[in-house]
């Protein structure tokens, strides 16, 4: 069965445990769409709304965690792409790893890595620069599926890190996805993990 290991990395706070049940749901959603595609859009809906009804007790179920920045975990997820059947692991991290070589495990069995800052704190952007560094030292690659996140985007008055910061340091990084999301407004979380999901895929 296909894997993806999909990885949540930065620092405490900003947002990465609100995201990732979000994430599930976009991922159910892209199995919708990759088994609907445009000509069959009429058939979507009804799969939709089935999907909708079990992931939405999902998230409710996980949803009640309150913020907690020690809680790490991974959710795992059968879900069909293409016809295929595949698990889904989603690692949602908290920086608590006592030892660094269990970081650089998760690094190393991570295919695809979500690295988020909070637009509202300079600290968690500038903190992404060794993450990154850490994870292609690790994989011993510097093509490695990444999506840069600047997450909190509802919070505009509340903002430190303009757009174009995230946007350099996306083209400094080899012209990596970069994306301003809110888990709160459920701004561009699908988009993320679209995109990972598809780098993954043609990597
Ligand atoms: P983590 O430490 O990265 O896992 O951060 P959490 O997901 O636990 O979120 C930290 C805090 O930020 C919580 O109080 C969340 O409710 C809040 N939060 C997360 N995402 C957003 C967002 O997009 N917008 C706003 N306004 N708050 C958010
Ligand atoms: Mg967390």
């Amino acid at each position: 069965m296909r894997e993806y290991k999909l990885v949540v990395l930065g620092s405490g706070g900003v947002g990465k445990s609100a995201l990732v049940p979000l994430a599930l749901l976009a991922v159910l959603s892209l199995n919708c769409a990759l088994n609907y595609p445009a000509a069959d859009a009429c058939a979507c809906p009804s799969a939709a709304v089935f999907i909708a009804k079990q992931t939405v007790q999902f998230v409710q179920s996980i949803f009640v965690e309150k913020y907690d920045p020690t809680i790490e975990d991974s959710y795992r997820k059968q879900v069909e792409i293409d016809g295929q059947q595949c698990m889904l692991e989603i690692l949602d991290t908290a920086g608590t790893e006592q030892f660094t070589a269990m970081r650089d495990l998760y690094m190393k069995n991570g295919q695809g890595f979500i690295l988020a800052y909070s637009i509202t704190s300079q600290a968690t952007f500038n903190d992404l620069v060794e993450l990154r560094e850490q994870i292609l030292r690790v994989k011993d690659s510097d093509k490695v599926p990444m999506v840069l996140v600047g997450n909190k985007c509802d919070l505009e008055d509340d903002r430190v890190v303009s757009k174009n910061e995230g946007q350099q340091l996306a083209s400094q990084w080899g012209g990596c996805t970069f994306l301003e999301t809110s888990a709160r407004k459920k701004i561009n979380v699908d988009e993320v993990f679209f995109d990972l999901v598809r780098q993954i895929n043609k990597s």
